[in-house]
């Protein structure tokens, strides 16, 4: 005998548990299964344990998606201020960090026990350690066979999220469901990653592994003013992550350091006050040591300021605010935050996150075609697409 519900949800990470909610107010009687031991183990581990829950700034420009309009609707619907309401109705204390980032002041796992219990007050049915083998349609319901046995329901929402961090139990299982029932996909590729360096390059800058300064960081029009890591393997930090869903294979990306600072003029004024100084010495009053000794090194102007021409200062201060380089490659879904591409969203509603093509499937949460910047921005992203199919499911 199969088990009924009106609403199945695979996957209880953010997206899946925020539609549950929202799905058992309705009244709709709601199952929501993982085949992991705990539900929102990303949630768990993000935000370096305090979940950047959400942005304040949030909006659809903060999103990459082969239809930039398409999160607008479900993003407008439940905004960044929805969440905080929620947060804040459960006593959890949050603080903004920096950039309209904000986090919990205390750990990550409140977010965790504020969506379960939001589902337990609804009677939403929480099946863990579940296995999915196979999924049936049979023109009216979805049959869904899993490791506990069948469950029939009127609605299914897919909310397995990406491939990003295997080792977290990540899968390709939505792009799978959407192929079986004839939805296409966008290639999807690693987003929110560090950035590698060939060997040569790795040999050359390997002296600033550990190294971390602020940074503009762009490919083409696209810039992103924060902090930037050099590290064993090549690049990080913010800014590179930020770039890193910009940046496809054979791209250049240019690194303006310390872009808020007039090198060139700081180097003038070192000269006028103390052109004895080398112009190792006076850089690295402007940058982290080995990085001054490295753009020193790199430029070839080596000697005292005073016999450096306003050209020479000029070059320096070039080497510092204008570098090229030309990354290897990524270091992949092994540590990427997140998985740019997968479900088209040409293939579903805006407002419902419903597939156009097959009455009662929905997808919602990062297996859609929606991948926002760091900083909150994805979990908002599956809170609102979580919530506009919860409101249809
Ligand atoms: C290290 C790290 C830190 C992050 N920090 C932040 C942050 O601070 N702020 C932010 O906005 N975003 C952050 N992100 C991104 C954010 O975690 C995701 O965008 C978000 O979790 C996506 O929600 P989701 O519900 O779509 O998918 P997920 O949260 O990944 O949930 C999917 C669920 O489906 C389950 N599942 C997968 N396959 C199957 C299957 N075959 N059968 C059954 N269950 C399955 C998984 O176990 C999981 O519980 C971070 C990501 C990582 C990796």
């Amino acid at each position: 005998m199969a088990e009924k519900c009106d609403v199945l949800i695979l996957g209880a990470g953010a997206a899946g548990m925020m539609c549950a909610i929202r799905a058992g107010q309705r009244g709709r009687s709601v199952i929501i299964l993982d085949h992991a031991k705990a539900p929102g183990e990303k949630i768990r581990i993000s935000g370096g344990g305090r979940c950047n829950f959400t942005n304040i700034h949030a909006g659809p420009k903060n999103y990459l998606s082969a239809n930039p309009h398409f999160a607008k609707s479900a993003l407008a619907r439940y905004t960044p201020r929805d969440f905080i309401a929620l947060v804040e109705k459960h006593r959890i204390a949050w603080h903004e960090k920096t950039l309209g980032q904000l986090f919990c002041d205390d750990s990550a796992k409140d977010i965790i026990r504020m969506l379960l219990g939001e589902m337990q007050a609804v009677n939403v049915k929480l099946r863990l350690e579940t296995a999915i083998s196979d999924v049936a349609h049979d023109g009216g319901r979805f049959r869904v066979t899993t490791s506990g046995g069948l469950i029939e329901a009127e609605s299914l929402v897919v909310a397995t999220g990406a491939k990003s961090i295997p080792k977290m139990g990540a899968t390709g299982f939505a792009y799978q469901i959407a192929e079986q029932f004839g939805l296409s996909l966008i290639e999807t590729r690693p987003g929110l990653v560090p950035l590698t360096l060939d060997p040569a390059a790795l040999e050359r800058l390997s002296p600033l592994a550990g190294v971390a300064v602020p940074a503009e960081v762009s490919h083409g029009k696209t810039a992103f003013n924060e902090a930037l890591l050099f590290t064993h393997r090549g690049l990080s930090g913010p800014s590179i992550l930020q770039i890193s869903s910009y940046w496809r294979e054979g791209d250049v990306i240019r690194l303006k350091l310390e872009p808020a600072r007039d090198i060139l003029a700081l180097l003038k004024e070192a000269k006028q006050k103390n052109g004895r100084q080398s112009a190792q010495t006076a850089l690295a009053e402007i940058l982290p040591k080995r990085l001054a000794q490295h753009v020193v090194e790199k430029s070839g102007l080596t000697g005292n300021l005073a016999d450096m021409s306003d050209k020479a200062l000029a070059t320096l201060a070039n080497e510092v605010q204008d570098w090229q380089i030309k990354p290897a490659g990524s270091e992949g879904y092994r540590t990427a935050e997140v998985t740019l591409g997968g479900v088209d969203t040409t293939g579903l509603d805006s407002r419902s996150m419903a597939a156009k093509s097959v009455a009662g499937l929905y997808f919602i949460g990062e297996c859609v075609d929606v991948t926002g910047w760091l900083g909150g921005y994805n979990f908002q992203w599956a809170w609102a697409s979580g919530q506009a199919a919860g409101e249809f499911a």
